[in-house]
């Protein structure tokens, strides 16, 4: 398995010298980007999936403004990392303040498969998640919902109540509670069907 740190798009006037005829620099692979909010698990999760640390794990939340392409031969795909939208909290001006910086890459990349939200278990969605959903569908992307740590759900009975709290709350925004997965990169569970998504688009 080879995993690579490709790109890093700090500003969006790189974007036309990247992007060109659905190619990113020059590879054709389909890409997924990763978005949530500070300290969902995001760095950790696309690490575990790279199988090697690439992906910078933050000890001050909220910090990265640049966006990250790491290849992987092994699940065929460049996954995106996105910076995170802010920390506690919903924060209407911190969703638009994010969005500012990576409206202009979802908009051009054209080979941009699915965009993966990620969510942690332990609190279900918040408002800023909710916000970030709504505004990536109105972008016409291939939004799916992905709950981090759930590792963390101590015992069955709030696994299920998590997950049906979690359901409301996506049914409201028209998100089907089947479509989500539940994924934790510290104990590999959900990690298999994770990848085997990612194999497949
Ligand atoms: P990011 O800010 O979204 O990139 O999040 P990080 O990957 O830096 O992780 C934030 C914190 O959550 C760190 O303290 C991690 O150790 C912890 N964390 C990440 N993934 C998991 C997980 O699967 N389970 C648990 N319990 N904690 C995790």
């Amino acid at each position: 398995m080879t995993s690579q740190h490709i790109a890093t798009l700090a500003d969006p006037a790189q974007l036309k010298g990247m992007l060109k005829g659905g190619y990113l620099l020059g590879r054709p692979e389909p890409r997924v980007a990763w978005v949530g909010r500070s300290n969902v698990g995001k760095s950790s999760l696309i690490n575990a999936l790279l199988g090697a640390r690439l992906a910078h794990v933050s000890k001050t939340p909220g910090r990265t403004r640049e966006v990250h392409f790491y290849s992987s031969s092994d699940l065929g795909c460049i996954l995106v990392d996105l910076p995170g939208y802010g920390f506690a909290k919903a924060r209407k001006d911190d969703i638009e303040r994010w969005a500012k910086f990576i409206d202009a890459y979802l908009r051009a990349d054209s080979h941009l498969a699915r965009v993966m939200v990620l969510l942690d278990a332990r609190h279900g969605p918040t408002d800023s998640d909710i916000q970030v959903v709504h505004y990536l569908r109105d972008l016409g992307l291939d939004v799916r919902c992905v709950f981090t740590k759930c590792d963390a759900l101590k015992n069955q009975s709030e696994r299920v109540q998590r997950r049906r709290q979690a359901g409301v709350a996506l049914a409201k925004i028209g998100v089907d509670s089947a479509s989500t997965l539940w994924v934790s990169s510290r104990s590999g569970d959900g990690m298999r069907a994770l990848e085997s998504e990612l194999r497949n688009l």
